[in-house]
């Protein structure tokens, strides 16, 4: 008889480090759960870094939990790395979650806030569940995280739920690890939970959010505490209604985002894709630009300029039990007076809009930090965020490779900021442009904030080359050293730290307006990007701008400068005045540039589709709008000589057409290809496989799609944004890049 032997089991203990955005999305009960089911022993606690584990057993058990620990993931979870270690066996039979660990380094990231789940979405519609309705349910799954977040690790005591005491129920499904509510530290129920209010009041037996349905159909204004901060909402299909806002806002026709209560409302009005849809409902839940369907019932005030519709879907269970009260699409806004920061603190709200909202749905769950809804759209097939706040912020991005402790404190519009910890790039959730002061502290704020958060001691600041951005005075008086960093190299560094190239590409910026090197106003450049730096090899044909800034508004003033030049001053006198032929004639304030974004703005002009800007790009987004659903591969022609492209032959040919009689389609989709046909012309003079596209004008779906297509086509690798804006959203993880660079 032979006797059974057994190979005795080897027993090892792993530790793994787990970073990213891992914490606050139930993972740490999915690890338990995995450990449990693989008989191994240990224990997993959220600490300064992000997830630590550690699991005892049997060598072939061992390989098992790490080879399902990456499908055990929680959906919402963003792991940037992987530290697997073998450390000295402990014994032990239990696996256990353990308190979180206080005293390391604060490196993990934290989490974005996350729309409401399908789970708990069918409680909230559940009559009989105990959240029935409740305008605060969430779970590990989903709920606000960073705009509750006080402090790092996220843990309840560190968020603004502290002060809410867990009533028994709710406190038990916090403490049962088979719990969807294990450790949702911002837990609540209408027992224990925060609540709302409304004011004015509503009627003896009128509920709050039945209150704000019957204000919005009576064409009412109602100012909503959100997630991120305060929504102004009106009924979209009310004209006057509409106009109300917008004339109470100061907010002549900047596009308005809408809210609308279910994917079937969003596609009877505008076309969606699948990607679109996904996008939609995302987690993050932005804003996603949409094309409007023909005749669709929206009010025309709502978005006249744009080719676009700004959509998003219900992200909280008070969105939710609004629109199940009033299911039609509505506007939703920032709650703020034109370009201030939005309203967070319900004093503050009610004191700032009270000239503007109708009503006030206000609640006692504080907001630490305001995050407007992000922008977001589908380019070449895959999401690409326009502006980065609630549902991204604060996501890290990684860079290629190690960075020092760099702040860098972004550009004037459109600001963000950001702090570099080794490999990972914090931004800031969108802080806005900088012109008021309210939005100068908020910049401050922001910079307080991250490097409080991280315990984050910067070493350097990075900032614009301009001397007048309130972000470059910041630097220069932080008492730390400097680095000045070119706007547009910046830009191309961003795009290309997202895409994970550090050199040997050709970067193409355009934009509105930024310090060049040589003190002109660039935004038409294209760089080869070196190990030794940036070599500007080819640019726009500068032109000058009469009345500077004045003509970044009045779109006369740029087509009459280069009219001035093809066809002579009188012409530019016939288009601008005699004011502006006369600062041309003299080149008195009247600098120069080779921007694009000011091109679009003259063949705006020139083809008859726009003659203001009174919002940044909005000449340019009506060029992009008249091409329609044209497919041409007709073009004017950018005449491309020493790496100078000259607008000259274009705007002839433009001009031509338009007195034929051209169908503005046609002019638009021509001018935009031979734009295309440049940057296609450029690439194939340097000697690089990769470009890199970024700046404000590469919002344009248009043009950015056309030129992926023709480079693509010619062998080129095109890299665009998706993880951070192409406007100077970004600008932020481009200067912290090179900044970084030129130190180490
Ligand atoms: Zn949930
Ligand atoms: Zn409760
Ligand atoms: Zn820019």
């Amino acid at each position: 008889m032979k006797l059974a032997t057994t190979t005795p089991i080897r027993i090892e203990r792993l530790r793994v480090v787990l970073r990213g955005a891992v914490q606050g999305v139930g993972f740490r009960p999915a690890v338990y759960r995995l450990a449990e089911k693989l008989r191994l022993a240990g224990w997993v606690r959220n600490s300064g870094e992000g997830l630590e584990i550690e699991v005892e057993g049997g060598t072939e058990q061992l390989d098992r939990f790490l080879d399902q620990l990456k499908s055990a993931r929680p959906p919402a979870a963003v792991v940037t790395t992987e530290e697997v270690s073998r450390v000295a066996p402990a014994g032990g039979v239990w696996f256990e979650i353990l308190p979180s660990d206080q005293n390391v380094s604060r490196t993990a990231a934290v989490l974005p806030d996350l729309a409401t789940c399908p789970e708990c979405l069918r409680e909230l519609f559940d009559p009989a569940n105990r959240r029935s309705g409740y305008a605060f349910t969430n779970c590990t799954f989903c709920g606000p995280r960073y705009t509750i977040l006080l402090d790092i690790p996220y843990d309840r005591p560190n968020t603004t739920l502290r002060s809410f005491v867990l009533c028994p129920a709710c406190r038990r499904e916090y403490e049962s690890a088979h719990d969807r509510r294990f450790h949702a530290q911002p837990n609540a129920c209408p027992a224990c939970g925060p609540h709302l209010w409304s004011v004015p009041e509503p009627e003896k037996g009128v509920e709050v959010v039945a209150h704000a349905a019957e204000a919005l159909a009576r064409g009412e204004i109602v100012a909503l505490k959100g997630v991120g901060g305060f929504q102004l909402l009106v009924d979209a299909r009310n004209s006057p209604a509409v106009m109300r806002l917008r004339a109470r806002k100061h907010r002549e026709e900047k596009p308005f985002a809408l809210l609308m209560p279910s994917l079937a409302v969003v596609r009877q009005s505008c076309v969606v894709s699948a990607a679109e849809e996904e996008l939609l409902a995302s987690p993050a839940a932005p804003i996603v630009l949409l094309r409007p369907n023909e005749g669709y019932d929206l009010a025309p005030e709502v978005a006249k300029s744009s080719p676009y519709l700004g959509v998003m879907l219900p992200y909280s269970p008070l969105h939710h039990v609004l629109m199940a009260r009033y299911p039609f699409p509505v506007v939703a806004t920032s709650g703020n007076r034109a370009e201030e920061p939005i309203a967070i603190d319900n004093e503050e709200a009610c004191k700032h809009l009270k000239d503007i909202a109708d009503i006030f749905v206000l609640h006692n769950r504080p907001i630490v930090r305001p995050c407007d809804d992000s922008v977001a759209r589908v380019s070449c097939g895959r999401p690409q965020v326009l502006r980065r706040a609630r549902g991204y912020a604060p996501l890290p991005v990684l860079a290629p490779r190690d960075l020092p402790p760099v702040l860098a404190v972004g550009g004037h519009l459109k600001n963000t900021v950001a702090i570099a910890l080794g490999r990972q790039v914090f931004l800031s959730q969108h802080v806005g442009d900088l012109d008021s002061i309210d939005s100068r502290l908020a910049f401050e704020r922001a910079i307080e904030d991250l490097c409080r958060l991280y315990r984050f001691e910067p070493k350097l600041v990075a900032c614009d080359l301009h001397p007048d951005y309130a972000s470059t005075q910041w630097a220069m008086d932080s008492g730390l050293p400097v680095v000045q960093v070119q706007h547009h190299h910046a830009h191309v560094a961003s795009c290309a730290a997202e895409n994970g190239l550090e050199t040997e590409y050709l970067g193409v910026a355009w934009d509105g307006t930024g310090f060049g090197l040589d003190g002109t106003i660039w935004g038409g450049e294209f760089f080869l990007a070196r190990p030794e730096g940036f070599e500007r090899i080819a640019h726009l044909r500068p032109f000058r701008l009469p009345g500077g800034e004045a003509a970044i508004r009045e779109c006369s003033r740029s087509a009459a400068s280069l009219v001035s030049e093809t066809c002579g001053l009188g012409h530019a006198e016939r288009i601008a005045g005699a004011g502006v032929r006369t600062l041309l004639e003299r080149g008195i304030n009247a600098p120069f540039t080779s921007s694009v974004g000011r091109l679009f703005d003259a063949m705006a002009f020139l083809s008859g589709v726009a003659d203001q800007n009174r919002f940044e790009g909005q000449a340019a987004m009506c060029l992009e709008r008249a091409i329609g659903g044209l497919r041409t591969a007709e073009s004017y022609e950018v005449e491309c000589r020493n790496g100078i492209g000259d607008w000259a032959p274009l705007t002839d040919s433009l001009l031509a057409d338009q007195r034929a009689g051209l169908d503005v389609p046609r002019i638009a989709a021509r001018f935009h290809n031979a734009l295309a046909n440049w940057i296609v012309a450029v690439a194939q003079t340097a000697d690089v496989r990769d470009v890199v596209l970024s700046g404000g004008v590469f919002q344009n779906a248009y043009l950015t799609e056309r030129t992926s297509a023709l480079l693509e086509a010619n062998g080129f690798r095109v890299f665009t944004h998706h993880q951070v804006p192409a406007n100077d959203g970004g600008i932020s993880l481009g200067q912290a890049v090179l900044a970084g660079r030129f130190e180490s």
